[in-house]
Formats: structure tokens, sequence, C-alpha cells
């Protein structure tokens, strides 16, 4: 490789590499997108300029309409239909691998093996993810989808799988390696279909890694460094990004991967018609939280639908200001349909970072709040998921809302979540339903909280 190219993509892997770390904090995260864009670009460069005989016209229109269609779509979808393109994204990088070994196995390439990574699970990358696209988008129904003998026939899948890898790695018969397309494209379908609920943010992760090792087969079937080096920080930081995220539910990588959530039968569900949940105005809202010492603000997905994180921002405004309230926003690491999905929210709205706290870092603080302003949240609130081992959300660590001596929970209705299961916490004594649309209720409490 010539020298300046071997500079060039290690230029280019460090800056990645340091694009990765700024993602990992809102602090930095647009500097850390801005690292990696010129990352990609190097590369690219770098690789046009080092390879001047060759006719890079094909490859150069193919890039530029990509990026126009990529623009595009970025520039024009909803913040709450991000893990949707999340999904696409990668299944468009799993397409791009299975295609790539396809073409070099075609052109008579000796990677065997390599080849047959990029294949397999590129592959399972791309079907899985349109499975994923699809129950996001509501295509199909979210809930895990189900039938007999799934995981046996899945394990005959497995082992065909292997097996053809197996007898292609001695025949090098290109046939098989078209078998092998098909069969794991099938498996890719099949996996990620009894995979429902409140596990699919789990599910785009661990296909974002598998995007990644496919790329890593390519990278070494096509002898490009920078590829290997680039798949390897995906697949990685995906992988990390799932344990994580397995981790703050309570969950196992194994139980997410048998799927099946969502689809039990929940004998000890909330009955709603048994219990009658109290409703509140949103003038009692403010009169309640002005005269509180400290509210701790809960987002959920209801209030990026509602778009209300602006409004709510001048709430913990006024409240701070004009009555002299403490306010904190909780945040949930599975909230809202996206990781960081509420940071970023509130970071959009300008919310101080410091006034924003995880999980972990917040739940103690509830039992001394006033107030628990719940704002189009419900799964990550519901106290099944610490009390009823037969909920589908049994171990999800929660936020302890309850504790706080008012609960006020935004939404439209007593509708379940994502989950499908039913939050026995707006029947409880203390919580006050305020229904309405998130920005609208919160825009009557800043008008009245501006009145008094
Ligand atoms: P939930 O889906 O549990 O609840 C959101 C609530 O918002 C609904 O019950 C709905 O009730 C309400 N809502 C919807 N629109 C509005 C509106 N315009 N105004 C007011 N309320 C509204 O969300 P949570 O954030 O509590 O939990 C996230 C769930 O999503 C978890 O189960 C999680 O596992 C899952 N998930 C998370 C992902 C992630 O990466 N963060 C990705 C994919 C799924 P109503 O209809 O009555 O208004």
């Amino acid at each position: 490789m010539p020298v300046f190219l071997s500079y060039s993509y290690l230029i280019s892997a460090i800056l990645l590499i340091f694009s990765i770390r700024g993602l990992s904090s809102p602090q930095t995260a647009r500097k850390g997108n801005s690292l990696g864009i010129l990352g990609i670009i190097i590369a690219i460069g770098a690789t046009i300029i080092s390879n001047p005989n060759y006719n890079w016209s094909n490859a150069l229109i193919a890039i530029f309409l990509g990026a126009i269609v990529g623009i595009y779509f970025a520039l024009k979808v909803k913040m709450t239909s991000l893990p949707q393109m999340v999904a696409i994204f990668n299944g468009l990088g799993g397409l791009s691998a299975v295609l790539i070994s396809l073409v070099e196995v075609i052109s008579g390439s000796s990677s065997f093996f390599n080849n047959l990574i990029g294949l397999v699970i590129g592959g399972l990358a791309f079907s899985g993810s349109i499975i994923a696209y699809a129950k996001l988008q509501g295509l199909i129904q979210a809930k895990a989808i189900v039938f007999k003998g799934q995981q046996a026939i899945n394990l005959i899948f497995a082992l065909a799988t292997i097996t053809l890898c197996g007898y292609y790695i001695i025949n090098h018969n290109p046939l098989i390696f078209y078998y092998i397309a098909a069969i794991t494209t099938l498996l890719g379908i099949l996996l990620v279909l009894p995979i429902g609920g409140a596990d699919m943010p789990v599910v785009i992760s661990i296909l974002n890694a598998y995007s990644g090792w496919a790329a890593v087969g390519i990278g070494f079937s096509l002898n490009n460094v920078v590829l290997i080096i680039v798949g390897a920080i995906v697949g990685a930081s995906g992988a990390i990004l799932s344990y994580i995220m397995v981790k703050s539910m309570n969950r196992s990588l194994i139980s997410v991967m048998l799927g099946g959530f969502g689809t039990q039968t929940n004998t000890s569900q909330v009955n709603s018609s048994d219990k009658t949940a109290k409703s509140g105005s949103p003038e009692d809202a403010a009169f309640i939280m002005e005269n509180a010492n400290k509210v701790i603000i809960v987002p959920g997905y209801g209030m990026a639908v509602a778009q209300a994180q602006h409004v709510l921002k001048e709430m913990a405004d006024d409240l701070h200001n004009r009555y002299g309230v403490e306010v904190k926003y909780a945040i949930h690491p599975v909230a809202g349909r996206m990781p960081g999905h509420m940071n970023v929210l509130l970071a959009e709205a300008n919310v101080p970072y410091d006034e924003v706290f995880e999980l972990e870092d917040i739940n103690r603080e509830f039992a001394t709040a006033d107030v628990a302003y719940v704002i189009g949240a419900n799964d990550i609130t519901n106290p099944l998921a610490r009390t009823d081992p037969s909920s589908p959300i049994y171990g999800m660590p929660i936020l302890d809302v309850e504790k706080a001596k008012t609960v006020f929970f935004v939404k439209r209705s007593l509708a379940s979540g994502y989950s499908g299961v039913e939050n026995p916490l707006f029947f409880a004594d203390n919580t006050i339903m305020l229904y309405g649309d998130a920005k609208k209720v919160t825009e009557e409490i800043v008008k009245t909280l501006e009145q008094s």
C-alpha cells in the first residue's frame, strides 16, 4: 500500500475513534459527528487519489446519489422515526456486505472464509433490519410474532448455515455460496420476528454490530485496512451498546435473542375496569407544583411525539425562577424509542446538562420530591417490572416515581405503552392523571404559572 494511503487511513481511523468517543456525551456529540464525517471523507479521498488510473466515474455517481438520498432522509426524518432510519442504515450496510461478497465470489476471489463472514453476518443484518424496520414503522405488528417450533426451525437453519459454510470452504462451489445467502436471509427474518416490544432497541443495536462485523469480513476480502478498522469500531461499539442496554433493562442478550417478549398473557395485569384513575386539570398541577420544593420531570416517548420539550423547559424555568422550585430531569436508559432520545430532545430545548440525571443517579431522590411530572412516559415507570415475575417487563429497572408525594401523568388516555403492559400506577392514591397532548397540557400549566 502506498505510504500516502497508509497514513491517510491511519488518520481516518484515529478520527473515527475520536468520533465514537465524542458521541458518548451530548456535549461533545456534534463534534464527534463532524470528526466521523471528516474521517470518512479522508478515507474516500485518499483511496481515489491513490488509484488515479482506475475509472471512478461509476463509484462517484453512486456516492453522489447515495449522499443525496441520505441527506434528504436525514433532514426529513422525524425524531420519533430515527430508530427506523437506523434500522434501514444497518440493513443497507448488511446488504452491501452481501453484494460485495457475491461479486468477489463471482470474480473468483480466493478469500473464501472472509467472503463467508461478509455474506452470513451481512445477510442476517440485512433481513433482520428489514423486519426491525417493519415492526418499528408499524408495517407489521410490533409484538413478538411466535409460532410453534420456531426455535427448532431457527436451530435447523443455523446448523444448515454452519454445515454449508464448512462445505464451501472445502470445495469452493459458488452454488453453495448462493444457498448460504438464501438461508441466512431467511434466518435473519426468523430471528427478529419473535422479538418484540421493549426489546427492539437492543435488536437494532445488535444488528448495528452485525453490520460492522460484516464490513470487517469484507475488509479482509478486499484487503482494505480502513474498512477493517471502521467495521471493527462499529461492531465493537454496537456490541458494547447492546450489552449496556440489556444490563439497564435487566435482561440477558440470550433472552432477547431467543425472543418471545410481550407475548405472554399476563394473569396479574391491571384490570382497569375495576378501578378509577383520578384526573386533574393543568391549573391544579400548576398550583401543586408552584408550592413544591422539588419537582422531578420524567420525559418519555409521548413528549417526543408531542414535541413538548421546549414548553417543558419553559415550565421548569418558571417553576425555578418565579417560585424557587428545585427542578430536575430523570432519564431512563430506554425512554423514548432510541438510546439517548430524551437527552437529544432536552439538549435541543437548551435544558442545562447539570439538571439532567440518569436513572441510577436520581432514583433515590423521588422519595424526597414533592412532585414527579411524568410527561408521555409509561413503561419506564411501571412498578410491575419490579413486582410481577409474570410480567414481560419484569426485571427492567424503573424510575421510582410513585415515591414522590404527588405523581402527575401527562398522557391522552389510560392506554398502555410500547410493551403493551398496563400501568397500575395510574390508579395509585398519589397519582393524578392530566389527560391531553403533552405539549398542550404543559402549555396550559405554563399559562397558569405565568398568570398567578
Ligand atoms: P411508552 O411507550 O411506555 O409510553 C409512552 C406513552 O406516551 C404512551 O402510553 C402514550 O399514552 C403517551 N403518548 C403518546 N403520544 C402522546 C402525546 N402526544 N401526548 C401525551 N402523551 C402521549 O414510553 P416510555 O418512554 O415510557 O418507554 C419507552 C418504551 O419503548 C419502553 O418499553 C422501551 O423498551 C421501548 N423502546 C425503547 C427504545 C429506546 O431505545 N429508547 C426503542 C424502542 C422501544 P396515550 O396514548 O394514553 O397518550
